[in-house]
């Protein structure tokens, strides 16, 4: 069961008012907000032992390692990897998507084919059509239904076969909420061989993946989305891919030895981390994870699914409003339009109004294209909203709908 009036307090900004109403925060999906505990542990790094990892003698050096390092091992137990230099840290989802698109560069050939889905945000997309640009591969899709699922049927029959090499596709959509069958998706992938990357920017908010269960290959998290702060989060591979993968960057850290006529590489985890890592972010990425998990990942996905049916009931019952996405399986996700009003002009009217959601094509535009609209008002919910603030966004829909119709 969850306290909300007791998680409240753990997050200041919850108390702060926007154009001079309380502010109701349901962008969560874009970023989730930050409890004072992961604040705290920020404040500490940089207030008691900021030093530069790895290389140092000193006490701090040696401080800041043992944290940062223990973080690590904090990440490989909530994802239940085989091993802690299987998780690598990257500066996002982004990152780590372009980190192993880059490197299968040199493992595919022309005619070689990738799968990935119909709904992927554009950091699940754009780096592989740019792999299929220099090597030659093919880009093929998985469509998905009116509902927002993907058409497995048609990814087992007239998609996969021996010439797919690589599957691409998002554990939870972001612009829908959809949760997508990703255990049937990668286990069929492994039968012809291909490898899976499933990208958990939007799962790991709600869901605990266990990467040794599902056996996905790659899979990637931002930080700032579970609690942690912007600009970090973690690619896991598996030992033996990540041993096949070329570096992505080259630079200090993810060296052995370095001459003018030859370098050999760190091994795992560092040949992945050139340079000086955001320290202070990979250790305040563990913190949001354990604050999470003092709450419990069942907790948290029971009370946001309490949410969710609530905000949907309520929503529905505005004349005009459609909702896409709605699958069987879905997140704390609701995406809207009301008749044919803007989905920029409500969310406008919304912020005047303390109400912050996002509007617009989410970075699936190929989603807005398939539901041929411009985009979308978007609330997403976390376990520290309360049906209260979906009952001030409701009236506040109303006001909008009243001024815009
Ligand atoms: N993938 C999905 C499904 C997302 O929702 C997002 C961000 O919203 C990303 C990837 C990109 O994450 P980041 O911007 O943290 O790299």
């Amino acid at each position: 069961m969850i306290n909300v009036t007791n998680i409240r307090k753990d997050f200041p900004i919850l108390n702060r008012e926007v154009n001079g109403k309380p502010l109701v925060y349901f962008d969560n999906a874009a970023t989730s907000q930050t409890p004072q505990q992961v604040i705290d542990v920020i404040v500490d790094y940089y207030s008691n032992y900021n030093a530069n990892i790895h290389r140092g003698v000193h006490a701090l050096s040696q401080e800041a390692t043992d944290k940062y390092e223990q973080a690590r091992q904090t990440i490989q137990k909530h994802f239940n990897a085989a091993k802690a230099h299987e998780i690598i840290f990257t500066s996002g989802t982004t990152h780590g998507i372009n980190l192993v698109a880059n490197g299968f560069s040199s493992l595919l050939k022309k005619g070689d084919e990738i799968i990935v889905s119909a709904m992927e945000h554009h950091s699940n997309i754009v780096p592989w059509q740019m792999l299929c640009e220099r090597t030659g591969a093919i880009l093929k899709v998985i469509p998905m239904n009116l509902e927002g699922e993907l058409l497995m049927d048609v990814y087992h029959t007239n998609l996969l076969s021996d010439k797919t090499k690589l599957v691409f596709c998002n554990h939870v959509s972001n612009a829908l909420g959809t949760v997508n069958p990703i255990k049937e998706i990668i286990d069929a992938a492994h039968k012809v061989g291909a490898a899976v990357l499933i990208d958990g920017a939007q799962a790991a908010p709600h869901i605990k993946a266990d990467v040794q269960a599902l056996d996905m290959d790659f899979y990637v998290v931002s930080a700032h989305k579970i609690c942690g702060p912007t600009g970090e989060g973690i690619l896991y591979g598996k030992e033996e891919w990540l041993n096949k993968l070329p570096p992505y960057q080259g630079g200090g850290e993810m060296i052995a030895e370095v001459s003018f006529e030859k370098t050999t590489y760190a091994a795992l985890p560092h040949k992945f981390e050139a340079g000086t890592p955001n320290i202070c972010g990979g250790i305040a990425m563990a913190a949001g994870i354990d604050y999470m998990n003092a709450i419990g990942f069942d907790a948290i996905a029971s009370y946001e699914h309490e949410l969710l049916d609530y905000a949907t009931e309520q929503l529905l019952a505005i004349e005009g409003l459609k909702i896409y996405g709605t699958a069987k399986e879905k997140t704390a996700v609701i995406s809207f339009n009301i008749g044919v009003i803007h989905p920029y002009d409500i969310g406008s009217i919304l912020d005047k109004l303390g109400v912050a959601v996002r509007t617009g094509h989410h970075c699936a535009q190929p989603i807005m294209d398939f539901f041929k609209i411009p985009g979308t008002v978007r609330a997403s919910f976390s376990f520290y909203n309360t049906k209260e603030e979906i009952d001030v966004m409701v009236a506040a829909l109303m006001r909008a709908k009243g001024m815009l119709e």
